[in-house]
């Protein structure tokens, strides 16, 4: 078990001792993997401590909200791309949001390149409901799991790949392929200061890139989780109108009623969804979520509301996810005639992000695709399991650059670990962490060997 950072002290006596001291000191050092820049004692880099060490070096850095680190991130990054002698820029499309671009050069630079996308910023913590303080990375001792905000999302993965491009440089591999790994920002805020910017870049244009591998979620299960695509987000208010009335008068056409009769019917829509992911019939990205973020209704008066007056307006506000398998017009559709139908008083108003291009928002993951081939291929040599293909619930990076046409694969290695994206608690055991890294290896190892051209741009007029 190790140590997060510890310094070491030399008294003057530690000087007088004899050389087989100073080896013993090596030897605790390489097992604790603690670090000492300041010393000539050598490090082993590639010890598993060290490892899960430089894990927790990235994990301390607070990139959460409101005021993300970006450039202790950045810093930190560009630290590990020297060690690791990959080239590096620092890009800022927004001040004081840097991405990071790191270059390992392949041999035939002509091919599409294989891009490793990471973002570095993180979601707030409630700090007090944590069993450890979220930006101190503990490693528990009993169990192995590393605490902090970020571990499963998805400062593991970032690190993961640059852990496997260093066990590969030391195996004397070299890339045929250019492969690029972008940390960017603002994922967790819509990604339109970071990834979208960067995939509308010229240097992203100049990197001709041919497949990105971007995060996914953890299984709870052995079978790594794959995702080729990810639901759109909308967001629906929906206005009542009705006669106001004395609180005590029972009539029809209220706003309430009105707004409450549609709030039933989406309720049975709702549940019509939930118990397909609740049979099993469907997984979560495969059916239309839909859940009501506020509601919005009453006569104000000093002490709240006035409770003897039946309000003339009300509303309610929805979020929605809608899967690529769906048909965004019948959804519509239901909303004009039975959510909010004008033969009730009712109006709606639907906002959904703009498509930018033609290209459906889908990968594909048959053998058609060989990159989705090449991975499954690569987990199964690390004796990991692959799962259905998925369409991923919420909305990530990926989707920029799916709309440029280009084949966009979710995948973070977390098998056997509970989901606790943007939850209290969110840890990573350290095993998984390390299987990850070689699983990375092998799927770099294969993407970067991928020596034909033909598909890639077949494939991008086809995705
Ligand atoms: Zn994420």
């Amino acid at each position: 078990m190790m140590m997060r950072r510890c310094k070491l002290y030399y008294s003057p006596i530690q000087y007088l001792l004899p050389i087989l001291l100073v080896v013993t000191v090596v030897e605790l050092l390489t097992s604790c993997g603690c670090s000492n820049d300041s010393s000539s004692l050598e490090v082993d880099v590639d010890a598993p401590g060290t490892i899960i060490s430089r894990f927790q070096g990235y994990l301390t850095i607070n990139t959460a909200y409101p005021n993300p680190n970006y450039l202790e991130a950045a810093n930190f990054i560009i630290s590990q791309a020297k060690s690791v002698s990959l080239d590096f820029q620092t890009i800022e499309f927004v001040n004081g949001k840097h991405l990071v671009l790191l270059k390992w050069p392949g041999k035939k630079p002509y091919l599409p390149s294989i891009l490793l996308n990471s973002h570095t910023d993180v979601v707030p913590v409630e700090p007090h409901k944590w069993s450890h303080p979220p930006f101190d990375a503990h490693l528990d001792p009993s169990t192995g799991n590393i605490y902090a905000r970020g571990s499963q999302d998805m400062k593991c993965v970032g690190m993961q790949y640059l852990e496997a491009i260093r066990k590969l440089k030391a195996s004397g591999f070299q890339p045929i392929r250019n492969v690029y790994l972008s940390f960017v920002p603002d994922e967790e805020i819509g990604g339109h200061d970071g990834a979208e910017k960067f995939a509308d870049s010229d240097v992203f244009s100049k990197m001709n890139v041919g497949i990105v591998l971007d995060e996914g979620l953890p299984s709870p299960d052995e079978n790594y989780r794959m995702f080729y695509a990810e639901r759109t987000s909308c967001s629906l208010i929906i206005k009542a109108f009705g006669a106001p009335g004395h609180g005590a008068k029972l009539y029809d056409n209220s706003a309430m009623e009105n707004l409450f009769k549609s709030i039933e019917s989406i309720r049975r829509f709702r549940d019509s969804q939930f118990d397909l992911v609740k049979a099993g019939l469907r997984a979560e990205g495969e059916v239309t979520s839909i859940n009501m973020v506020f509601l919005k209704a009453g006569t104000p008066s000093p002490s709240g509301f006035a409770m003897n007056l039946q309000p003339s307006e009300a509303q309610a506000g929805f979020d929605i996810r809608i899967p690529p398998t769906a048909d965004p017009e019948s959804l519509e559709r239901r909303i004009a005639e039975e959510w909010a139908p004008s033969s009730r008083n009712m109006t709606f108003q639907l906002v959904r992000s703009k498509k930018k291009s033609e290209y459906p928002n889908l990968t594909a993951f048959d053998s058609s695709n060989p990159w989705w081939m090449l991975l499954q291929e690569a987990v199964r040599s690390e004796n990991g399991e692959v799962g259905k293909p998925e369409i991923f619930p919420p909305a990530t990076d990926a989707r920029y650059f799916r709309e440029r046409g280009l084949p966009a694969i979710g995948f973070s290695p977390m098998s056997k670990t509970p989901n606790l994206l943007h939850d209290h608690d969110e840890f990573l055991n350290q095993n998984e962490y390390m299987k990850g890294i070689n699983i990375y290896k092998s799927i770099i190892k294969a993407y970067a060997s991928f020596d034909e051209y033909p598909r890639d741009d077949v494939s991008r007029a086809e995705l």
